[in-house]
């Protein structure tokens, strides 16, 4: 379905609503939140005409909470905007907050060569309430995906998510709260904007290429699913890891592990891991930490982790780790390109420090 506000010559603006708590009413029987017709959402914001961009809307058939988003919606997604890449400026996409982080991290990598703005938001409180926070969150998101610089280009080429005042990175964000109005967090890279009474730009943080680069957009169109995230915790049953690392179809490990990237150093474990890696599991060392980095040199339980294969995630958060992991399998790259791509950022999901590559 699409709506339109056309003037010539200003900006376009797709939005695409997939879902979530910002287009959601009260169902008046049972009193839950279930998904609108977008119609409604941009009736409840009249204010958006008023930017006097050319706005149009996609709506997702049916809308989705994001808890139950999968990977064949990525794809969908990205091809969507790959599809009306040529004739919009930018693009809002509105998503339930719960996976956000792991959608938008994902689009950053499907996104290949991305150089127009890809803004994310939601909100925690539906756009019918008075108290909403959905309507900052999306007026100021068409506004930021329609910035330009002073010599007209787009002021924020990234994937992005807009939440409560906060232009923060897609792939550096986990959602860390499941009531604040304040939802998302980017600990280890600075926000690329603050919107107070005027949005201020992080410019040095915000990533440009150069205007000559001429980038094309390449849209992946598979990602590989057989990829695990294996939280440890103290006494975790060797049972629990050697089930896990014997499925058969079992391609990556996100390992989230403790501190600077220290595991339990019990033979049983270090053993398993290596025979895991030996049958081409890529596993990725990331640390339950919510900021600061994996650093395996500095630990002789980190040491040993990087003497059996495991590769430092360095300072990525499991949600982009794990996105970015299938993408790169689902690409069909072999292991060792695998695990460099891993270590090194390809849109600015990591921190390169002199102790994050330790590993082939
Ligand atoms: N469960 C909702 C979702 O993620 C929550 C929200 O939108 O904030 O779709």
């Amino acid at each position: 379905m699409k709506h339109g506000t056309t003037e010539q010559g200003s900006p376009k603006i797709l939005l695409i609503y997939t879902g979530g708590t910002i287009g959601m009413i009260e169902d008046p029987l049972t009193g839950a939140l279930r998904a609108f017709d977008f119609t409604y959402l941009l009736d409840q914001i009249p204010e958006l005409q008023r930017f006097g961009f050319e706005i149009s809307s996609i709506q997702f058939d049916p809308p989705i909470d994001s808890s139950a988003i999968t990977l064949d919606i990525w794809l969908q997604l990205a091809s969507t905007i790959e599809e009306h890449y040529n004739t919009y400026d930018g693009f809002v996409v509105l998503h339930g907050t719960d996976t956000m982080a792991y959608t938008a991290s994902a689009l950053s990598f499907l996104l290949e060569g991305l150089d127009k703005p890809v803004i994310f938001t939601g909100s925690q409180l539906p756009i019918g309430r008075l108290r909403t926070d959905g309507k900052e969150n999306l007026i100021t998101a068409v506004q930021i995906a329609a910035e330009r610089t002073p010599e007209g280009l787009p002021m924020v080429p990234e994937v992005c998510i807009y939440f409560d005042t906060h232009l923060l990175r897609a792939n550096r964000t986990i959602k860390c709260s499941a009531d604040l109005f304040e939802a998302f967090a980017s600990y280890n890279y600075p926000s690329l904007a603050n919107a107070g009474i005027h949005i201020n730009y992080q410019e040095m943080y915000i990533h440009r290429t150069s205007q000559d680069a001429q980038k094309k957009l390449r849209v992946s169109k598979t990602m590989d699913p057989n990829v695990v995230v294996l939280r440890l915790f103290p006494g975790i049953p060797q049972e629990v890891v050697q089930t896990i690392l014997a499925i058969p179809s079992l391609h990556g490990v996100i390992l989230e592990t403790y501190g600077s990237g220290n595991a339990t150093t019990e033979p049983w474990f270090l053993d398993l891991l290596a025979q895991a890696i030996k049958r081409g599991i890529i596993i990725v060392n990331v640390t339950q930490c919510l900021s600061g980095t994996v650093d395996m040199s500095r630990y002789d339980t980190g040491i040993r982790l990087g003497q059996i294969g495991v590769i430092s995630g360095a300072d990525m958060t499991t949600e982009c780790a794990l996105t970015k992991l299938m993408f790169l399998l689902g690409k069909g790259l072999c292991y060792e390109e695998i695990a460099q791509q891993m270590q090194r950022p390809i849109c600015g999901e990591l921190t390169l420090t002199p102790n994050t590559t330790t590993h082939k």
